[in-house]
């Protein structure tokens, strides 16, 4: 008999008092735990299945199932944590890389719940958004360095091109293929209805969603994936990615499983094979390649639509940034080391990368003392979780921020982190056809404007309480922002004072 080393991870809890052996636990999971066992009448449980994803707890009616942290223990060990342990346990037995998907679950320092907002009290008053109007109104793009006029007085418009956001949140780059054909078509209503953007990812743009041109922003990876000339004019702005928060220095891969016939046709490669994007672009090994892609790009769109590079938040962050600031891009995203993903190494994803909050202080810092900070806008993204992050983002330095994982939540994801098996019980990431219907778009639309506008509203509050009525008053404005609990020479990289201060 073979020896178990793995033990379950998660222990399934059934009531047996209420359950009344209806096995809708049974049908919503593709992960096959629960079973209907003839001989005993009884519902069974494989719990060496169970990922957490909760769906069989949400959908079972009479609230019979509770999934718990499996109380199986190893010896106390502060250096051979149980998971670590497991780790070796699950490559020695495959040999093989360890694969996980969502950001980073480790407990790194998280520099938001460190950094406080302030308030007006007395002499600066506050504004009360349910009363007065409040600002959220966001550009992203290069900015005019000046104004002129000719001859006769009039402007001269040297406006480059811009996004237009209705407030600084966009949807992050998830492409066709790592998430279903239903997430994608709620995002991209959602983002119409909101007047924001969604982004393609590395997937290439389905046929059907082409009539969201004008808020979808095309990336471009370094497979091309999917990547025409309509392609890039029907967006409203290109994305050149070179890196990802949760798997900086390394390609991406989808595996054969999810090239499923419409993912094959969109990335335009042949159904079921593996989609590898390589971890550089075989064209860009410095900036003035870099530069060069950029052109090119611009050049396809007839110069009409903003470039934006895309970067891992790397050690060498604010440099990396200056170069791409002076390549002619209009917008830098920089993806933090807890960025979501759909498959990465775990060790890469749990061991690369830095903070986007020290990340962004530091790019928008150095951006600022070489005098090209009108040059790029500044979008990060990588665990923004609420609209206090998103106001801490811009007080830091950035025009905007993308959320990736609190979209997906929006549309019932339980976080369970099993993305690369392909098997989404919530239909998000998978390709199934029986998982993705279980995804209603109409719903998922309605919950992502849901989101961003109860987040939009908390902004105002926000800056109302600090008596700012627009968020261009608040962007790169670390005056309103203390440090808790941080030690000198993390306020210093923030730029920010520590309370009491
Ligand atoms: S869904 Fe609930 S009631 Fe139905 S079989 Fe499963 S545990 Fe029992
Ligand atoms: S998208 Fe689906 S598989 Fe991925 S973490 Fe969320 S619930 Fe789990």
């Amino acid at each position: 008999m073979a020896i178990q080393y793995i033990y379950p991870e998660f222990e399934v809890v059934r009531n047996a008092d209420r359950c009344i052996g209806c096995r809708v636990c049974e049908r919503q999971c593709a992960n096959e735990v629960h079973r209907f066992d003839p001989e005993s009448g009884k519902m069974m449980a494989d719990e060496s299945k169970c990922v957490n994803c909760h769906r069989c707890v949400s959908l079972c009616p009479v609230r019979a199932l509770k999934i718990v942290k499996s109380d199986h223990t190893f010896r106390p060990n502060f250096n051979w944590s149980g998971d670590a342990i497991n780790q070796v346990y699950q490559q020695a037995g495959t040999g093989g890389v360890l694969l996980s998907s969502m950001g980073n679950p480790n407990p790194y320092p998280i520099y938001w719940d460190k950094l406080l907002i302030n308030a007006s009290q007395v002499t600066n008053p506050s504004i009360d958004p349910l009363r007065e109007p409040m600002e959220t109104k966001t550009f992203l793009g290069k900015k005019t360095p000046c104004i002129r006029r000719d001859g006769q007085g009039r402007l001269i418009p040297e406006r480059s091109p811009r996004l237009e956001l209705s407030t600084p949140i966009l949807f992050s780059a998830m492409s066709y293929g790592s998430i279903s054909y239903n997430a994608h078509a709620s995002l991209a209503r959602a983002a119409k209805a909101l007047g924001i953007y969604y982004n393609t990812g590395e997937g290439g743009l389905h046929k059907d969603f082409y009539e969201y041109g004008p808020n979808t922003i095309v990336q471009v990876a370094s497979g091309r994936f999917g990547v025409h000339k309509d392609y890039l004019n029907t967006g409203a702005a290109i994305e050149i990615k070179i890196g990802q928060g949760a798997k900086p220095g390394i390609g991406g891969h989808l595996p054969g499983a999810k090239i499923v016939e419409d993912v094959s046709k969109t990335r335009m490669i042949p159904q079921g094979t593996d989609a590898i994007s390589p971890a550089p672009h075989h064209d860009i090994y410095s900036i003035e390649d870099l530069r060069q892609l950029v052109f090119s790009l611009k050049e396809a769109v007839n110069y009409e639509k903003p470039v934006i590079v895309k970067v891992a938040a790397v050690h060498n962050i604010a440099a990396i940034a200056s170069g791409i600031a002076r390549s002619g891009a209009d917008i830098i995203a920089i993806d933090g080391f807890r960025g979501g993903t759909g498959a990465a190494p775990t060790r890469i994803r749990d061991n690369i990368g830095i903070p986007i909050e020290l990340a962004l202080a530091s790019v928008d810092q150095r951006l600022r003392e070489e005098g090209i900070r009108g040059n790029v806008s500044i979008v990060v993204g990588g665990s923004i979780r609420s609209s206090a992050d998103v106001v801490k983002a811009v007080a830091l330095g950035a025009d905007a921020v993308y959320i990736g994982t609190a979209a997906l939540l929006s549309l019932g994801c339980h976080l369970c982190r099993s993305c690369h098996a392909g098997k989404c019980n919530w239909g998000i990431a998978t390709q199934r056809p029986d998982l993705v219907k279980r995804l209603n778009p109409e719903i998922g639309t309605q919950r992502l404007i849901n989101l961003v506008h109860a987040w939009t509203h908390e902004i105002k509050e926000m800056m109302g309480g600090m008596g700012i009525n627009s968020i261009e008053a608040l962007r790169g404005n670390r005056l309103m922002l203390r440090g808790v609990g941080l030690n000198d020479r993390e306020l210093s990289i923030l730029g920010v004072k520590h309370a009491g201060e």
